[in-house]
């Protein structure tokens, strides 16, 4: 008792939750199978490592933000415009080491929010730190930094840790003059430094509207965010209402 009480306390003291939670069932299973000291170590030691693997993508999972869990599992390529192949080649992760981004662009509900959702949580999966944020809710919080003088500190919080920043729905609302050089700061911030990610219903041509019609601005904005970068343009017609056409057709047929 006394011993494991010990046990128990350096286990705290040196953050081994796995050794202590299993050292006693494994002992067990170690005296029973005349396994060796050093084979017995070795195990304990993969479940300390196997333990700590599976918190570490819990936590960056969860510090990622995402709006709703969506895999690629359950995306479905017949049913999208875009390729299987690029879409593969993006999941290896590879374009996070070579700091490039990715521009989804399309029409509301094809599938740019489930696509970017899928690959941020790969890269959760790879314990890449990993940030997704509306467009809104990044202009939201950036002037609430800004108002209350922790800019900085929230651009080293959100730009600068995380590897892989989502901005979804970038289009839907238009920026001010200090949103559209927040923007800015931002991209600047993560350029050749980290990956972005950006949805958006509105073309390249369109994107003056939403940054306060700032020709320079937007022409640097898109001249740093293309420089390196896997463009996609998903088209067609949105998945929501192509299944409730689908089922209505179905349910005439069926009649
Ligand atoms: P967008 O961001 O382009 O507006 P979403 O990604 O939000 O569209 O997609 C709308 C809904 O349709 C979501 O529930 C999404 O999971 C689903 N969806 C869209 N395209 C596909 C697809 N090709 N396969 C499976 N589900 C899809
Ligand atoms: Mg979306």
């Amino acid at each position: 008792m006394l011993l494991h009480e010990t046990i128990s306390e350096h286990c705290l003291k040196f953050k081994l939750p796995g050794v202590l939670e299993n050292y006693q069932h494994l002992a067990d299973t170690a005296t029973k199978e005349k396994i060796s000291y050093s084979e017995y170590l070795y195990k304990l030691l993969e479940l300390e490592n196997s333990g700590r693997e599976l918190r570490g993508k819990q936590m960056v999972l969860k510090m990622a933000g995402l709006p709703k869990l969506k895999t690629i599992d359950t995306f479905d390529y017949k049913s999208s415009s875009v390729d299987k192949t690029l879409i593969n080649e993006i999941l290896t992760l590879r374009f996070i080491d070579e700091f490039k981004n990715i521009l989804l662009f399309g029409p509301s509900g094809v599938g740019k929010t489930h696509l970017a959702t899928a690959i941020a949580y790969a890269a959760t999966q790879q314990r890449i730190k990993t940030k997704f944020i509306t467009a809104s809710d990044l202009m939201i919080q950036l002037e609430t930094a800004a108002a209350t003088n922790r800019l900085d500190n929230y651009f080293k919080r959100v730009i600068g840790i995380p590897r892989l920043l989502i901005i979804d729905e970038f289009g839907y609302v238009k920026f001010t003059e200090t949103q559209a050089n927040l923007f800015f700061q931002i991209i600047n911030k993560k350029y050749e430094l980290g990956s972005i990610i950006i949805t958006s219903n509105l073309s390249f041509t369109k994107w003056k509207e939403v940054l306060n019609n700032d020709e320079a601005l937007t022409a640097a904005i898109l001249d740093r965010l293309i420089h390196h970068s896997h463009l996609i343009n998903v088209t067609g017609e949105s998945y929501r209402l192509k299944q409730k056409r689908e089922a209505g057709l179905l349910n005439i047929s069926a009649k």
